[in-house]
């Protein structure tokens, strides 16, 4: 039996808390961040932010930049809450003793991270397996931990690497994969501009390296 669960939505258990101010660009969730798991200075960050324009040419008392360093600013901290969230403490507070012993797949986690070079988005999807070895977890923490861990400033390779050594780390599973799929904006916008290429990473451990077939069979179950 071969369980492959497809999660509904990435972040069920920590939804984006609304703003206390509101945001300026009319959307609520699009800068909110929960202030209690943020205590960085917002106004360090906006005042870089506003340095930032003055140094693209701008002048940051125009009307459509006045709110602008304290927009992003918060859009900032939002995008990097990741920072304030510990992976590994996470699944532990949702581990299971469970006889269970075939391949667990989540397939088509959305994935929003950062380069940390261009300080660009970078997007796509997450997939993640393990096979247990007598504890499971509970299957959105495999999704937040793909969360957690893109909302920090990385490189797509760490990132995979990451979340793979999180699951090893804390179920001490059979094996774990993980293959991330993603579009850099900083191909897309920059120089290169290769607007459709996506880059592919992945990461193994356990079954899924010594075993030819355990990996064969992630890579056949992830396949659109
Ligand atoms: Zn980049």
């Amino acid at each position: 039996m071969k369980q492959e669960i497809i999660p509904s939505v990435l972040s069920e258990n920590n939804p984006p808390q609304p703003s206390d101010q509101g945001c300026c660009c009319g959307d609520d969730e699009c800068c909110s961040v929960a202030p209690e798991t943020d205590t960085r200075t917002a106004g360090e960050l906006s005042d870089s932010v506003y340095a930032l324009l003055e140094g693209l040419g701008e002048d940051p008392k125009r009307e459509g930049l006045l709110k602008t360093p304290e927009r992003v600013a918060r859009s900032l901290r939002f995008l990097t809450r990741g920072y304030t969230e510990n992976p590994e403490e996470l699944l532990k507070n949702a581990v299971f003793t469970e006889t269970y012993d075939e391949m667990v797949v989540v397939r088509d986690i959305d994935l929003f991270s950062m380069c940390e070079h261009h300080l660009l988005p970078f997007f796509g999807k997450a997939y993640v397996a393990y096979i247990p070895d007598g504890k499971i977890v509970g299957l959105s923490k495999l999704a937040r931990v793909v969360e957690v861990f893109s909302r920090r400033l990385q490189v797509q390779e760490r990132l995979t690497q990451q979340i793979r050594d999180a699951i090893q780390n804390v179920l001490n599973p059979k094996g774990v994969g993980v293959v991330i799929e993603a579009r850099h904006l900083c191909m897309v916008m920059r120089g290169v501009e290769k607007l459709n290429s996506v880059t592919t990473t992945s990461a193994m451990s356990g079954q899924f390296i010594t075993s030819q077939s355990t990996r064969s069979e992630f890579l056949r179950l992830i396949k659109p």
